[in-house]
Parts: structure tokens; C-alpha cells; sequence
């Protein structure tokens, strides 16, 4: 109890998520109370159940799409399916999630004062017609398409935060994010590192979608993490004026094409697995690479500093264990 006006209370949505269980660990480590929101959809007890018995961790099994009433001073809203075959599953759903889950948590924000972060998207610049995407670049999105239930829905979160800064001088800080892999994806995610990564672990045909010349740029979960508290923990104005509410890439900005990838997992994991390809799903975006000169610049010079080679490393070591 003598601490407790000291410390921090977080909250963060879809904190039993990759990410979230990631987040939930750095805070803990540095002596914050966490409350984990979490409807378990894509996210699981096996990646917080470490914090379970933790003295300053608490978990609520809830969905963001209905309100919340809590206490805390600040809140991670990152509760959202990520990966394309989640979000297809029932796009209805996804949309809410991210459009009324975002208006839920602004409006807790908003009765607590309390500073607020989304966890936004690359895929917000859509199939890109500008490379690399900067902040400043207004996208290229399919409005009726099979990913404009995460795309327009991640738009429309971010509007609302902008809506609630301006009108409401909520303090929010808008983060976008790239591809990041790591420990804790879920094997069946469906996402290409940890597609790859098990079906090399298991010896199966490595899929490729397209011909495998469309781009991304993978980050390690320990630097975007980073990231994330280092945009939370930017100071308010001396005035009393909200901090840079963002938006921000966050990513890292070595560009690699999904066959690169795949023939590095297959040497990484000394894999028999064979290259195969299939069609391309609609509107996959070509090529994704973020500028990160804003991130360097507001962040204190942040940059990623794990490679691919050394992040794939530690996941295959991670997959292990399900394969
Ligand atoms: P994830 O699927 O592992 O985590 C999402 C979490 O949100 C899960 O625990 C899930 O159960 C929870 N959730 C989903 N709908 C919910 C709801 N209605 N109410 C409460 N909880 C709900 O994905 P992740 O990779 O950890 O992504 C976390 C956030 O970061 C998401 O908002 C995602 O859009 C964003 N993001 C991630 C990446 C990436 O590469 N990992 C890239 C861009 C953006
Ligand atoms: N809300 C919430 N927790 C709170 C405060 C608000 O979940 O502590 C929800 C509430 O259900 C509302 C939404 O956030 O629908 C938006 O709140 P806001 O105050 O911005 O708008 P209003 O209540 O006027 O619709
Ligand atoms: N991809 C692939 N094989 C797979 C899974 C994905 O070739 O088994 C491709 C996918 O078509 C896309 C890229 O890898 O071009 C990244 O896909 P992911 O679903 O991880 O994320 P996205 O960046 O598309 O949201």
C-alpha cells in the first residue's frame, strides 16, 4: 500500500495476445499494475498465465466492444485480431472490435483523463503507391474488399482518436505498426513467419503465396515494444498540452521479399521442406516498408536493433516446442 500512489495502473486491451502478453511483461518488469482486458478470441491463458500469480497483474475476460468501467492512468488499446485469417473470420466482428472498441476505451480514456495509445497498422497505407510509407502518405485501401473489415476498421479507430484529441484534448498516442514476429504468435495464426516457421519444423511444403516477390519488413516483438513505451512515455507539454498524439511508424525498416524469408527459415531450421506456391490472396498489399524518421526523431533515436536472422533464431526456438 506505501507505493501506491506511485505506480502507474495500465490497462491493455488484448493483453493475452502476442503483443499484449509482451507489453504486459515489460510493464510488470518495471513495477506498473497491470489489468489485462482480453475476450481471448485470438489471444490465450498460456501466453499471461506467468503473471497470474504476479501481486500487480489482474485479469478481466472482456470484450472491448461492450463498455468498461475501471480505474487506471493509462490504457493500451491493442485488443484486435492481426493476423488476415482471424480478421476474415467474421470481419463483422473485426469491424466492431475496432470501431466500437476504440469509441469504448476513448470514452474511458476520456472520464479518467487518462493518456490513451492504439495499436494502429501499416495496412492503413493499404497496397501502397509510395515507398517507402510515411507518415505524411494517405494510403491506397480497398473500401469493399476481404481486408477493409481491418484496414477501414484501423482507418476509422484512428479517426476517432484524432476526433477525441481535437475535441476533447484527450492526450492519445497513435502508433503504426509493421509486420513484428517473435515468441508467443500463435502456430496456427496463419501469418507467414509462423506459417513458415512450423511447417519448416515440421517438414511440410513451405507456402508461398504469389511468386513470392511481394515485400515486407519484419521487426523483432522486443524492439517494437520498446517503441511502444518510449511513444507512451513522451512528456506532456509544460503547459499542460498533450504530447505528440502521433500518428508514428514503428517497424523495422530492412525490407526483405516473403522468398527471401522462406529460404532463410529453411536454412535456419535445416529444413527438408520444398517451396511451394500458391495463388495470391486479393488485394495483398506488394510492398510494405516504414520510414521511420519520425519514430527516430520523437523517441529518443529509436531504431530496431535485432536482425532477422537473430529474431527468426529465437522464434524457431519458441515453435519448437508445438511442432
Ligand atoms: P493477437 O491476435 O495475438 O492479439 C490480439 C488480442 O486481442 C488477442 O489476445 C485477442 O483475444 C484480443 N481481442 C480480439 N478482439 C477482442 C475484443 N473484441 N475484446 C477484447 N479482446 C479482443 O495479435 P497481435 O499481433 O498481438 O496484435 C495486437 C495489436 O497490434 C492488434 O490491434 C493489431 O491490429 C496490432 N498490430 C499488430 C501487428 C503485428 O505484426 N503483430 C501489426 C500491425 C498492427
Ligand atoms: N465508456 C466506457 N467506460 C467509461 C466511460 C465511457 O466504456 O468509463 C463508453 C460508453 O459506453 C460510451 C463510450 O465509452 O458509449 C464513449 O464515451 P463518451 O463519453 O465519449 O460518449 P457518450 O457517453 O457521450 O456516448
Ligand atoms: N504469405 C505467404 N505464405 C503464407 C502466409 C502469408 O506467402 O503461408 C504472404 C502473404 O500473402 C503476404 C505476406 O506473406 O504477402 C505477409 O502475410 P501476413 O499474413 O503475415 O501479413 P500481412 O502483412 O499480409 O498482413
Amino acid at each position: 500500500m506505501r507505493n501506491y500512489n506511485r505506480r502507474k495502473r495500465v490497462l491493455v486491451s488484448g493483453g493475452a495476445g502476442f503483443l499484449g502478453s509482451h507489453l504486459v511483461e515489460r510493464l510488470l518488469d518495471r513495477g506498473d499494475e497491470v489489468l489485462c482486458v482480453d475476450n481471448l478470441f485470438t489471444g490465450s491463458k498460456r501466453n499471461i498465465e506467468r503473471f497470474l500469480a504476479h501481486p500487480r497483474f489482474e485479469f478481466v475476460r472482456h470484450d472491448v466492444t461492450f463498455p468498461l468501467y475501471v480505474e487506471v492512468d493509462q490504457i493500451y488499446n491493442l485488443a484486435c485480431p492481426a493476423s488476415p485469417v482471424h480478421y476474415q473470420h467474421d470481419p463483422v466482428q473485426t469491424t466492431k472490435t475496432s470501431v466500437h472498441g476504440a469509441i469504448n476505451m476513448l470514452g474511458l480514456a476520456k472520464r479518467l483523463n487518462a493518456r490513451i495509445f492504439q495499436a494502429s497498422t501499416s495496412e492503413v497505407y493499404g497496397d501502397p503507391a509510395i515507398h517507402p510509407q510515411s507518415e505524411s502518405y494517405w494510403g491506397n485501401v480497398n473500401p469493399i474488399g476481404i481486408r477493409s473489415c481491418y484496414d477501414e476498421g484501423k482507418r476509422c479507430a484512428e479517426t476517432l482518436f484524432f476526433d477525441y484529441h481535437r475535441q476533447h484534448k484527450l492526450d492519445i498516442r497513435v502508433a503504426r505498426i509493421f509486420n513484428t514476429y517473435g515468441p508467443r504468435m500463435h502456430p496456427n495464426d496463419g501469418r507467414v513467419v509462423s506459417n513458415f516457421i512450423m511447417q519448416a519444423l515440421r517438414g511440410e511444403d513451405i507456402t508461398i503465396y504469389g511468386d513470392g516477390s511481394q515485400t515486407r519488413s519484419f521487426c523483432y516483438v522486443d524492439d517494437l515494444i520498446d517503441g511502444f513505451i518510449r511513444f507512451m512515455d513522451l512528456s506532456a507539454g509544460a503547459d499542460g498540452s498533450p504530447g505528440f498524439p502521433g500518428p508514428i511508424n514503428l517497424g523495422n525498416p530492412v525490407e526483405f521479399t516473403i522468398r527471401q524469408l522462406a529460404e532463410m527459415v529453411i536454412r535456419l531450421t535445416a529444413s527438408p521442406s520444398k517451396m511451394i506456391f500458391k495463388p495470391l490472396p486479393a488485394d495483398d498489399p506488394m510492398q510494405r516498408k516504414p520510414d521511420i524518421t519520425l519514430a527516430k526523431k520523437y523517441l529518443n533515436d529509436w531504431a530496431p536493433s535485432v536482425s532477422l536472422e537473430e529474431g527468426l533464431n529465437k522464434t524457431i526456438r519458441y515453435f519448437e516446442e508445438f511442432a
